[in-house]
């Protein structure tokens, strides 16, 4: 039989290329590889049903396990690619097994960032990235023992949120002057720290974790200022380096993530790059991203599986993601990093309220708290590039509906 794709990685994008391939008409081979034992399974519960012992195996995976066999997909568990023979058209795996594809996509996603500091090999030092890290965690988070997590992105306050419903004791270490400050203004980072101080979480900015104490076992984590922390476990939860030393090796270009077009392609016009580990073009921002999400997964792999398949639909979307921590339900569109403006509607202390955020005059992202309407109303103007009229948009009786017809765009 002809070589057909071979998608490396069993994640999240991964799993949806090869149902979208099949979906498209793909009638040859497909294959996927993954170095971890699992098939395709969604990481975003892992840090919240997951970790809260709300959900089993079949609720997190990607796709029932009959799928694969039923659209003759072949995913092969527990195998890492080595090297990619560029020449040859294969991929060669860590036991030496060859593959040859006639056209490759790379979902190789990222890992979990370390600390590279002294006492991180301990016993009870978690990181949180695969359904194996979040099994060992669960396992440790025994009501009543001391949790720190090193870092206030959302990963480690979804943790926090989810440790406290646990009955844990739970401190939160952040470099920064506030909690989320990559990600969002100083209003959104001020109402999720107000929260978890509400729910007994002990947040701690401006300081840095410097060193995990202990014989074999953490008993401690050592700060910057030489003082100590009593913990049982510790999360590192700073961010993600992405999986790109394959394609790096193999002489596809790279900027800290594999750079594709628009329709996911590298520079090798056989090979993809979709999800977490891509740098790609973004027209409504006008730079290239890299991207961390769900969403971002899903539509790459869509819009390759296109482009092999001929129907090319180029990937240029509004980026949206979303964080679940107590009852807050978190819907994020856009990108707010650059804004100059900002504009809250609705009311922060009834846990319903958007942040909206401008450059220039017009929108460009916006954090919405268990507001629906306004993160729905937030993606198509971002996409518009909208200028909205402020006025209309802080006064919560007028529905978004009318402040979108309201609204001038720019695209
Ligand atoms: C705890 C947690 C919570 C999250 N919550 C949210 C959320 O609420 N909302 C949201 O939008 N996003 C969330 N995310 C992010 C989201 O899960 C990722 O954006 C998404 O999984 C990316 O999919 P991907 O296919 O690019 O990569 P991944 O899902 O990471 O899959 C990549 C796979 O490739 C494998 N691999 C790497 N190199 C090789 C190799 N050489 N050979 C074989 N296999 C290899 C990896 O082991 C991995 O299994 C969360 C992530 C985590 C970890």
């Amino acid at each position: 039989m002809k070589p057909g794709v071979v998608i490396v990685g069993a994640g999240h994008g991964a799993g949806q290329a090869a149902a979208s391939l099949r979906q498209f008409g793909y009638e040859g081979l497909i294959t996927l590889i993954g170095e971890e034992d699992h098939p395709p399974y969604q990481r975003p519960p892992l840090s919240k049903a997951w970790l809260a012992g709300e959900a089993d195996l079949g609720d997190v995976l990607y796709k029932p396990a009959a799928f694969w066999d039923e659209y003759n997909i072949t995913v092969i568990t527990g195998c890492r690619v080595a090297s990619i023979d560029r020449p040859a058209k294969q991929v060669v795996c860590d036991d030496g097994v060859q593959v040859s594809y006639s056209h490759l996509i790379l979902a190789t996603g990222g890992r979990a960032r370390r600390m590279n500091c002294p006492g991180e090999e301990l016993s009870g030092v978690h990181v949180l990235r695969t359904l194996d890290d979040a099994t060992a965690l669960s396992e440790a988070m025994q009501a009543g023992k001391k949790l720190v997590i090193i870092g206030g992105g959302y990963v480690g306050l979804e943790v926090a949120a989810t440790a406290r419903k646990r009955g844990l004791d739970v401190t939160v270490l952040e470099a920064e002057e506030r909690v989320l400050a990559r990600v969002a203004g100083a209003d959104l980072s001020d109402f999720f720290e107000k929260k978890h101080r509400q729910q007994g979480v002990e947040i701690k900015t401006g300081v840095m974790a410097q060193a995990f104490e202990g014989e074999s076992k953490l008993t401690g984590v050592r700060l910057q200022n030489a003082s100590m922390l009593e913990a049982d476990i510790a999360l590192v939860g700073i961010g993600l380096i992405p999986n790109f030393e394959l394609a790096d090796e193999a002489g596809l270009a790279c900027d800290n993530g594999i750079v594709v077009n628009e329709l996911c392609r590298t520079d090798d016009p056989a090979i993809y790059a979709i999800g977490d580990v891509t740098r790609h073009p973004n027209a409504i921002y006008g730079r290239s991203l890299r991207l961390e999400s769900v969403h971002n997964a899903l539509e790459q792999a869509k819009t390759a599986a296109g482009a092999i398949m001929a129907r090319e639909k180029p990937y240029n979307q509004v980026p949206w993601f979303w964080s679940d921590q107590y009852d807050i339900k978190l819907q994020i569109a856009g990108l707010s990093a650059g804004y100059d403006e900002t504009l809250v509607r609705g009311d922060m202390d009834a846990n319903s309220f958007a942040v909206f955020y401008f450059k220039g005059g017009v929108l460009i992202a916006c954090d919405a708290v268990n507001a629906p309407a306004e993160y729905m109303a937030a993606r198509m103007m971002i996409a518009k590039g909208a200028r909205l009229d402020r006025d209309m948009l802080a006064d919560i009786k007028v529905p978004m509906k009318e402040v979108m017809a309201g609204a001038m765009t720019t695209r």
